[in-house]
């Protein structure tokens, strides 16, 4: 017998978006009974985010956006910018304790759904079902069973991969003494920073007024740096390319993505399956998540309200995780350069193909006129060599 038809483990954004999903219902079908596990403050919570996205104006977390953009921008190495607008979408800031509150409400208002503090140490198959074995914050075990069991816990080994880079980045939120930012502009990347000697860096400026920004020193590469390499990139950006002597850091948001080309399974058993980042839904070429966690979710719950198994769908498409694993590893031998890259597309590609290609809505005609805005001779001699390359495991300790 199950406790409650489904069980999510995690309440970070793969988990809240599931169990939000789930209980908007559908016409003449009830919502189903929810157990959300999540761990308690401490170190298995993530600390508070930011999470971006683009989208139509008008969309369901609308309420709980902090901030909105209607250009994005793109700077090569010596300044040079491509700016353009996101219409007929938008560029969407919303803060993960924004997101928590906003879904959190919801939910403390429905009766089916539970929701429950400890940590997960266990999901075991008992087929037409599973059980989860955890400890409350008291130290006592609690043992639930479930019909499904959703499991967004982040991996602590990845599945085998041919490249695996990191996408590391530490961002203050600054305020300044004159005005130094654009609010209608958001900088997606600026390369007027240092490169490392393999991979590639960019400063990401998301300004709420012209006071006031997010600033972050981003790089694509093998390992993380430490406290002094991060604020000193940052100091750099923002008094030599921004020209800021005086400005204050009034928070600091610390992040670390996994980029590979590793294949992550979505179903562990025959009711069991991983959601969220543990499940693939992190776009290997860019980190972008968000918005395939809110696919991915919707996905499930029409399959529950349809009485069908509920088994994740994939979120991005054999054909994009393809081009996203030659660019990671051209990016990763060197063969081509991170800033010529992405400046080259933006400059070339429409905004608008270009964020419908990220969430893999292009047509293959579409992908291969892209292709071709790309260095053509490298990117083609990497999809060659990938098919002989071994898939190995990398500990993502020793990268960081
Ligand atoms: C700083 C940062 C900024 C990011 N910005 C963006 C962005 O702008 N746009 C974008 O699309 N993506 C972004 N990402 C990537 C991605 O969207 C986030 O990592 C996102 O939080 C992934 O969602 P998730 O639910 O898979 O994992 P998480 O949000 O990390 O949730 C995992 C949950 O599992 C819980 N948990 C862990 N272990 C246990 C356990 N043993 N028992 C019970 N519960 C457990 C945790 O408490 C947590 O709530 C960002 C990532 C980071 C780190």
């Amino acid at each position: 017998m199950h406790d409650t038809q489904i069980a999510i483990v995690g309440a970070g954004a793969a988990g809240l978006s599931l169990a939000y999903h789930l209980t908007l219902g559908a016409p003449g079908r009830r919502p189903p009974s929810v157990v959300l596990v999540d761990a308690p403050e401490g170190p298995l919570r993530p600390a508070e985010r930011t999470w971006c996205f683009w989208e139509k104006p008008d969309g369901e977390f609308d309420e709980a956006v902090s901030a909105v953009w209607d250009t994005l921008r793109v700077q090569g190495p010596r300044g040079f910018g491509v700016a353009a607008p996101v219409a007929p979408l938008r560029y969407k800031m919303l803060r993960s304790g924004d997101f928590e509150s906003f879904v959190g409400h919801r939910l403390a208002a429905e009766p089916k759904v539970t929701r429950l503090e400890a940590v997960v140490h266990d999901v075991r198959e008992l087929g037409r079902g599973a059980e989860i074995r955890a400890l409350a914050p008291d130290g006592r075990p609690r043992t639930l069973r479930a019909r499904w069991v959703f499991d967004s816990r982040p991996p602590r080994v990845l599945p085998p991969s041919r490249t695996t880079l990191l996408q590391h980045f530490r961002g203050w939120f600054v305020t300044t003494e004159r005005p130094a930012f654009d609010p209608r502009v958001a900088d997606l990347m600026d390369f007027r920073t240092p490169q490392p000697a393999q991979g590639l860096s960019f400063a990401y400026v998301l300004p709420s007024s012209a006071h006031q920004a997010l600033v972050e020193y981003t790089e694509f590469s093998p390992r993380t740096l430490d406290d002094a390499g991060y604020s000193d990139a940052l100091r750099r950006y923002l008094t030599h390319e921004l020209a800021l002597e005086h400005f204050k850091v009034n928070r600091v948001e610390n992040g670390v993505i996994p980029m590979t080309d590793a294949r992550f399974p979505r179903r562990v058993s025959p009711s069991v399956f991983r959601i969220g980042t543990a499940g693939g839904a992190t776009r290997p070429s860019t980190g972008y998540t968000f918005a395939a966690v809110q696919r991915q979710a919707r996905a499930i719950a029409t399959a529950v309200h349809q009485g069908r198994t509920p088994e994740p769908p994939p979120v991005h498409s054999a054909r994009s995780l393809a081009m996203d694993a030659v660019l990671l590893r051209a990016l990763h031998t060197g063969r081509v350069s991170g800033s010529d890259f992405f400046t080259g597309l933006f400059r070339q590609v429409p905004m608008e193909r270009l964020l419908r290609f990220l969430d893999g809505r292009t047509s293959r005609r579409e992908d291969l006129l892209i292709g071709l805005r790309t260095p053509v001779g490298p990117m083609l001699r990497t999809a060659a060599e990938l098919p002989w390359l071994p898939r190995r495991r990398v500990n993502l300790k020793e990268m960081r």
